[in-house]
């Protein structure tokens, strides 16, 4: 056994109870798990304010000086400590809940000491609860400067595991490994190449630092290394997917219903980023290489009529092809709009959903069997194992960020080959995310909205200016056109939502009474026949308003909608107000945004409605929505399963160095493409046993 598999019970200060904690809450078991957890952030403890310097904003300080007396209040657990604390310009109050009497004890009269934690001001009197305190002699001797705060919980701060306990823990494990060095991970010549400081040296700085260049040098090696392998990964699995998946192969000359559907039934030219995306597409399946693409565009950019083309060249060579969508409401759009524009086409067209109804499942299934449906549309529903296509060619996921991983890999095996996948998204997501979750996959943009599309007029709007919303509702479904109004709805169960919805309905009621208004309602607790009822008053433009939850929120087409108001828009998060005012602004005509919003806004959410009114860049609002949340909480990328919340890389902030551990990934997989190379053998095996710890990329398109 090495050093480094060394239980850190034994280290001293630890114990069983602590070190039973440290496992549960942090996962650290051995000397090596302590040392792979890094602080996030330093402090320079060479720094001393003086108490009259402190400032309510100032959040920890570190002061120098000597207990000037102290009280205990309370007893039992109750009991609690309070120290004066001077320093010659005033005094601070130190607060301890536990531990009290051992504190009392330690602590001297007449001893020069220095105090570190986070202040707090109530009546121009400042306290520090918990600080961290030691005698200044002694804090001297050791300090050089900077220390590193650690990651923590709540359990783990309650059982005063503070970050002073963490870097005693660390100085000991360092001890304990004596001569024993760190195990490197990544190839010597990788090291070399970017002047990375070694696994070992980049551990001790991280731990011990001395100086700030030398941290940002041992932080930039981590960042490298947790984006690396994430590439390297995606690099392998391209790599073998290329050699070992074979694509059906769908010729030009096939081209019969395309033809024809160019011909006669596009009522437009395509926009130059179609023609370009479906130039790629096209080179992806007349190669005999099997299709893997990702295609981004913002919303209303025409990626539905991307897939629809693509279906039909799978049809045209006698292969059956099929769109999933996340919901069933966008599934009965697709499939509404599909027929519409396929209606004049020798095609069978076919929507299954959960609630297909158990007849007409079964003859689905049977189509689809012998090769009587050609496309077929729908939701999750299409992914069981008792779908079975005679040959299906082509699968067309939109809005994929809702699905997760596995259903990806599932679509693998309704064929002997595997069909051709498109993902498309709902909204654009940043480059350096769509790398991390998407790696693996060719990327199509279509920059380039279809022409005559005026930019929607976005405005915040409060309470108080009500009358002025209603006014420009009147004014607009005067002039012929329609209405949504968005409730937000952060869980289906939520009750206080709903009501919120049914508020809005009797109030949007009451001021557009019928029968010279008609109002129409949507949401996710309507049975499905209701739902669709509602959905097509108000598509075929006999409603003139739709009052809705989120269920509209991608997909949704009708263009004569020109009124998007948001109700608490600070309740939604960016990406998901970009797809709903996207609702709007697909016809010709100018269209306009309302959110509705509290006067009193957080700054996320200040920033956020801001960002909306100011742009109608999807990606531009995309880049903002993941500086604000991280790149953790953006839509769809837990599902995904894959890392994307690292250690130290922040792919909000870190896109240069995902960039490069690419680009580096991908050279080394050209030139070693089953890393066999000796210098290579570290990377094999670091691999191996990160995929055993993940999932199985074989498994996945
Ligand atoms: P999204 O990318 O958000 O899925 P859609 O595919 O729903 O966008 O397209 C939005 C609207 O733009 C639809 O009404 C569609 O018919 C229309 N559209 C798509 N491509 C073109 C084009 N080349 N010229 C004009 N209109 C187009
Ligand atoms: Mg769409």
């Amino acid at each position: 056994m090495t050093n480094l598999e060394y239980d850190i019970q034994f280290l001293p200060g630890v114990g069983p109870k602590r070190a039973e904690l440290l496992k549960t809450e942090l996962n650290i078991h051995t000397i090596d798990d302590l040392l792979n957890f890094l602080p996030f952030r330093y402090i320079d403890r060479s720094k001393f304010y003086t108490v009259r310097e402190l400032e309510p904003a100032m959040t920890s300080v570190q002061l120098k000086g000597y207990i000037t007396g102290m009280t205990t209040e309370g007893e039992g657990h109750k009991k609690r400590l309070k120290a004066q604390f001077s320093d010659g310009t005033g005094s601070v109050t130190l607060v301890w809940f536990s531990n009290v009497q051992w504190v009392v004890n330690s602590l001297k009269p007449g001893v020069e000491y220095v105090v570190f934690g986070r202040i707090t001001e109530f009546k121009a009197q400042y306290s520090i609860s918990h600080p961290e305190i030691e005698e200044f002699a002694k804090f001297s001797e050791k300090n050089n400067g900077f220390v590193g705060v650690y990651p923590s919980t709540e359990k783990i701060k309650n059982a005063g595991i503070s970050g002073k306990v963490f870097r005693t823990m660390v100085e000991s494990a360092f001890k304990k490994l004596n001569t024993e060095k760190i195990l490197e991970t990544l190839p010597a010549y990788v090291l070399e190449e970017f002047a990375l400081l070694n696994l070992h040296e980049t551990l001790t700085t991280l731990h011990m630092p001395n100086d700030l260049s030398k941290i940002s040098r041992a932080q930039f090696r981590i960042k490298f290394e947790e984006l690396f392998w994430v590439q390297l990964a995606f690099a392998f699995r391209r790599k073998e997917h290329k050699a070992f998946a074979h694509g059906f192969v769908f010729h030009r000359a096939n081209d019969k219903l395309l033809k024809q559907f160019y011909k006669q039934h596009l009522p437009f030219s395509l926009t130059g980023a179609q023609v370009r995306v479906m130039g790629e597409i096209r080179a992806d399946v007349e190669s005999g290489k099997h299709m893997n693409r990702l295609i981004q565009g913002d919303v209303g950019s025409g990626k539905t009529l991307i897939a629809v083309l693509a279906m039909l060249m799978a049809v045209d060579n006698g292969h059956q092809a099929c769109l999933m969508a996340p919901t069933e409401i966008l599934a009965q759009q697709h499939f509404q709009s599909l027929t519409t524009l396929l209606a004049d086409l020798p095609i069978r067209i076919e929507l299954l959903t959960g609630s297909t109804k158990k007849k007409q499942r079964t003859a689905i299934h049977e189509g689809l069997q012998n090769g009587a449906i050609h496309i077929l549309v729908g939701t999750h529903a299409l992914l069981e194992d008792v779908v079975q296509f005679r040959n299906l060619g082509l699968c067309v996921i939109d809005e994929q960020h809702r699905f997760g991983v596995a259903q990806r890999a599932r679509l693998w095996k309704k064929n002997s080959n595997a069909p051709h996948i498109l993902v498309m998204t709902a909204t654009p997501i940043p480059r350096t995310l769509a790398m991390t979750l998407y790696g693996d996959l060719d990327v199509s943009v279509i920059d380039e909205l279809p022409p005559g599309r005026k930019p929607i007029k976005t405005v915040l709007a409060r309470d108080s200016q009500r009358l002025r919303v209603f006014g420009l509702m009147r004014e607009q479904i005067a002039l012929g056109r329609q209405v949504y109004v968005v409730y937000p709805l952060i869980k289906e169960s939520e009750r206080l939502d709903y009501k919120d919805l049914e508020d809005g309905y009797a109030s949007i009621t009451r001021a557009f009474p019928f029968p010279n208004y008609a109002t129409t309602v949507v949401h996710g607790q309507m049975k499905a026949a209701d739902k669709e009822f509602s959905m097509n008053e108000f598509v075929q433009g006999r409603a003139h308003i739709m009052v809705a939850t989120t269920v509209i929120e991608v997909g949704v087409n009708v263009p004569n909608a020109t009124v998007m108001i948001i109700e608490s828009a600070e309740r939604f998060g960016l990406s998901q107000l970009h797809q709903l005012r996207g609702r709007v602004g697909r016809g010709g005509e100018l269209s306009y945004c309302v959110l509705m919003a509290s006067n009193k806004l957080s700054n996320d959410a200040q920033t956020r409605l801001e960002t909306m009114v100011q742009s109608n860049d999807g990606f531009e609002i995309a880049e903002v929505d993941m500086k604000l949340r991280g790149p953790g909480d953006i839509e769809g990328t837990q599902q995904s399963g894959l890392p994307v919340n690292f250690k130290l890389a922040n792919l909000a902030k870190d896109g240069q160095i995902v960039q490069l551990a690419r680009n580096v990934a991908f050279r080394i997989i050209e030139q070693d493409p089953n890393l066999e190379h000796t210098e290579n053998a570290i990377l094999a095996k670091g691999l191996k046993q990160r995929q055993a710890a993940h999932i199985s990329w074989r498994n996945i398109s």
